[in-house]
Order: structure tokens, then sequence, then C-alpha cells
């Protein structure tokens, strides 16, 4: 039996509560902050407050798109009531402009408006450093369904049009975001966060970085980048 209130698990900016409903939890956001797998570790004042703030905006979004969700309610500044997902350990990344691991990986510039968006699967893995993988990888493994691949790809191309309309009618281009999938009740919902920690936002006309990565750079004002997604997203 899990007792009311017990921790069920801690990452790296979230931590998850039981309730008095097993089919529900509650996802508290921290100021903890990391990168490069955790070797990079810091504190972002009231970044908790912020993404689940702009979370709690954006699943709505999504949901009003046909996107389900594990959202339920936001219950404080720094706690959101979700269901409680059985996660499949993959990240998707959708990507509208080159950044980050694929400029790494394919040794392009930043910033080149890509032709069409990209999809990636990544196997969930910190000490493997969350690897590209295939269609093939996951089938193989039995990792998830050829049925749920389906599913999972199609939501993210809708969460990718719903984001990049929202974000552009706000001033932002959405360079890139990932995104965790579960299970529930035969169903796969939309879990994680949507948060300036899970996508790249960049201030159009100026290109500013407004998300993690003035962190994970050390470009300072990373508390300000937080606060301006917040207002963008408020309106
Ligand atoms: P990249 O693969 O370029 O490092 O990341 C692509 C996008 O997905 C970025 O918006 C980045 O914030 C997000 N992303 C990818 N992996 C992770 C991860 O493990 N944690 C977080 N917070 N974001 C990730």
């Amino acid at each position: 039996m899990l007792k009311v209130g017990e921790k069920l698990y801690e990452g790296k900016a979230k931590i998850l509560y039981a309730t008095e409903d097993p089919a529900l939890v509650i996802q508290y956001f921290k100021d903890d902050a990391t990168a490069f797998n955790a070797q990079k570790r810091g504190t972002i004042m009231d970044k908790g407050v912020c993404n689940n703030k702009i979370s709690s905006a954006l699943f709505q979004v999504m949901e009003q798109a046909g996107v389900p969700t594990h959202f339920v309610k936001q219950l404080s500044d720094r706690e959101m009531l979700v269901k409680r997902l059985e996660i499949i350990p993959l990240e998707v990344t959708m990507r509208n402009i080159t950044a980050g691991g694929m400029s790494r990986m394919l040794g392009i510039e930043e910033g080149i408006v890509l032709k069409q968006p990209v999809f990636e699967w990544h196997y969930k893995s910190d000490p493997l450093g969350d690897p590209l993988m295939n269609d093939d990888h996951i089938l193989a493994l039995q990792l998830a369904t050829t049925q749920e691949l389906e599913t999972i790809r199609r939501l993210s191309s809708k969460v990718n049009d719903t984001l990049k309309t929202y974000f552009a009618t706000r001033g932002i281009d959405l360079v890139d975001f990932k995104l965790e999938f579960g299970r529930y009740r035969g169903h796969i919902l939309l879990g994680d966060e949507i948060s300036p920690d899970t996508c790249r936002f960049w201030e159009q006309g100026t290109k500013k970085k407004l998300d993690k990565d003035r962190f994970r750079r050390d470009l300072g004002d990373v508390e300000a980048a937080y606060q301006e997604m917040l207002r963008r997203v408020l309106g």
C-alpha cells in the first residue's frame, strides 16, 4: 500500500509523491538544474514555479489540440496533479531549427531552419547519454509496440504544430523540444513537462535564448529567461 505523501521517485528536476488515489500522483517541480547528464549542477531560483506554471498552461493547450496528457490540475506554485503513467523509456526529440545535439552529431551550424521537422527517438539513459535509436532498436528490444510508436509519432507532430503556432504568436521561435510518453489504462499519454528545461526557445528578431541553454552554456540571466517565458505564456 502506498502512503499518502510518500516519495515515489526523485528525478533531477522533479519529485513524484503518492496521493490517496493510486492512479494519481503529485509532480513537484524543484529549482535544481543539471546538464550534460548531471555532470553540471546548479540551482535556478524559482525555476520550479515557472516550469510548473508553464507546463500546466501548455498541457491544457495540448488537451485542447487533441493530445491526451497526464495533466489533471495545478495544485500550487510547485505542484501539479497528474495521472500515474507507466513511463516508456524513450525520449522523443522534435527539431525545427538546428541546434544542440543535431548540430554536434552532423557538424552543422546552429540556427538553420529545417525544410521539415526532424523526429528522433532517444533511449532514456543518463549513463549512456540518451543515445539516438531507431524503430528497429525499439521493436527488437520490446520497449514499445509498432502501434504505440505510430501513436507517439502522430501525437508528437501535433504537439510540434500546436506549440510552433502558439509560440510564434508570442514572438518566440520553437527551435526544438523533448517529450516523454507513458501508458495509462491502455492509452498513450504525454507525460513529464513542457518548459524551458525541455524546449529551446529563441526570441524572434534578437535570437536571444530564453531556455536552459543559458544555464548549460553559462550565458547569464538564467532566472530572467524563465520568468520571461512564463510572462509570454501567461500573456
Ligand atoms: P539536444 O538533443 O539538442 O541536446 O536536445 C534537443 C531538445 O530536447 C532541447 O530542447 C533539450 O532541452 C531537450 N532535451 C533533450 N534531452 C533532454 C534531457 O535529457 N533533459 C532535458 N531537460 N531536456 C532534454
